[in-house]
């Protein structure tokens, strides 16, 4: 018997790297794990890694502020949750919530017009399905997974069309909803809480306001009884224990192990395979890179595709190296020294501000700075509930003009439509045989 949880938001996780399960027991066993460590699959989350992705990710309209904490971030998809369920139980408008203090995980939030106006296409979409969704109910997935069960956002049955929404506030990855292992384990188990009625169709939605907006996958009932299949193989095989470690983004993204001390040895092993592909030569003093341009084109976006998580592993292992050094038993090669100096800061700030304001009079002070767009739109831009300032922004958005944008590197499923390149313009500007070239590359 499985002990661990085996939940439908780490499905991507447990059904794929079928070790980590016993490997997280064993830890949790051994108090190298808590279970408060398990929480982080469970909840939505926007991590640093997240921050990073957006420089590789098509959002960039959508600012995070990157001193926020991941748990700030966390705290204000569970508000909005509960504002969406409100909503769709009570009857009530997001818009409603406008200016209601709410709080999560410590964490005090003020509902402002942005953050409702990301509710409502999806409650809109809801309502027009059903007058009547099951909203944040436990599901039990028994019959799939013996004790285990999931916590389903809304899920409906309507004319034989069985309905499963889930929202996701975060911003830095759109969450494909085809494939989605968490939705169909929601519906799976929500057609086991309705008793299992006679369906035909399954119509999955993932609503990420943020990324890539409302996501549709439908498809037959029958292909969700398969996947229900196979969801019991895998449960057999974590069961008798044939199992392996299969490190790769989606599967370790929230896995526990790799966050400890220890870490995974798996996954740092795909890192530096990863990495070896493009290091020449580690025997001898700096490593010497491939030139990109001489880089296998495939393994060179596999590496352009996992900068963010690269950069995330190369700073935990500077944090870990650090900390052995610190520890008294440095990396060879390596020592920690004393530090340079902290950051300076006052003590009384009103007295400081009023000493160097008397001896440097308008110096004292930077100069002024104009907020950014966004926070001009948030602050003027009138909404529907919010009054703005409609006759300055008016003014200003005469004043407004968009630079030529660049393209953007996205991976292939990526919700925009592809860039198309001006093709008279490379008749015009390119010899003969550079176009004979970007012809074999299609
Ligand atoms: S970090 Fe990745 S490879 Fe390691 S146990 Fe977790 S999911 Fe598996």
């Amino acid at each position: 018997m499985i002990h661990a949880r085996l939940s439908p938001s780490g499905a991507d996780r447990w059904m794929v790297c079928t070790a980590s399960v016993r490997t997280i027991e064993a830890m949790l066993e051994r108090g190298e794990l808590k279970e408060s460590d398990l929480e982080d699959e469970m909840r939505e989350q926007i991590t640093e890694e997240e921050i990073l992705d957006q420089q590789l990710n098509a959002y960039s309209d959508v600012v995070l502020d990157p001193t926020r904490e991941s748990t700030t971030f966390s705290a204000e998809g569970t508000v909005l949750h509960s504002v969406r369920s409100n909503c769709l139980v009570f009857g009530e408008e997001p818009h409603e919530y406008v200016g209601r203090k709410m709080s999560d995980d410590g964490f005090d939030f003020v509902i402002d017009d942005d953050m409702a106006d990301r509710l409502v296409p999806g409650i809109d979409w809801i309502r027009e399905k059903t007058p009547n969704p099951i909203v944040e109910e436990r599901v039990s997935l028994n019959d799939w997974l013996p004790g285990q069960h999931g916590f389903c956002d809304t899920y409906w049955l309507v004319r034989r069309t069985l309905g499963v929404s889930d929202f996701k506030n975060g911003v830095g990855e759109p969450v494909p909803v085809i494939g989605t292992r968490q939705l169909r384990l929601y519906a799976l188990g929500g057609w086991s809480e309705l008793g299992k009625p006679p369906v035909d169709n399954v119509l999955l939605n993932i609503d990420q306001p943020r990324a890539g907006g409302m996501k549709f996958w439908e498809f037959p009932f029958a292909e969700l009884l398969e996947f229900g299949d196979e969801v019991k193989r895998v449960y057999d095989r974590i069961d008798r224990g044939d199992v392996e470690f299969a490190p790769n983004s989606k599967s370790c993204r929230w896995c526990p192990v790799r966050k400890t001390k220890r870490g995974c040895a798996a996954y740092n092993r795909w890192h530096i395979m990863m990495l070896g592909i493009a290091v020449l030569d580690i025997a001898n003093g700096d490593p010497t890179f491939v030139e990109p341009a001489q880089m296998p084109r495939a393994h060179r976006y596999y590496l352009v595709k996992h900068a963010a998580q690269i950069r995330a592993w190369l700073a935990k292992l500077h944090e870990e190296s650090l900390a052995a050094a610190i520890d008294g038993d440095p990396d060879p090669g390596s020592k920690a020294i004393e530090p340079s100096g902290g950051r300076r800061f006052f003590t009384d700030d009103l007295m400081s501000e009023t000493i160097v304001e008397y001896a440097l009079k308008d110096s004292a002070f930077k100069p002024k700075q104009l907020i950014g767009f966004t926070e001009i739109d948030k602050l003027m831009k009138p909404g529907r509930k919010k009054k703005g300032h409609p006759v300055e922004y008016g003014q200003l958005l005469r004043l407004v003009d968009v630079t030529e944008g660049k393209p953007k590197l996205v991976p292939a499923d990526h919700p925009a439509p592809a860039y198309q390149r001006a093709v008279e313009d490379d008749f015009d500007d390119q010899p003969d045989e550079t176009i004979e070239d970007d012809f074999e590359d299609q």
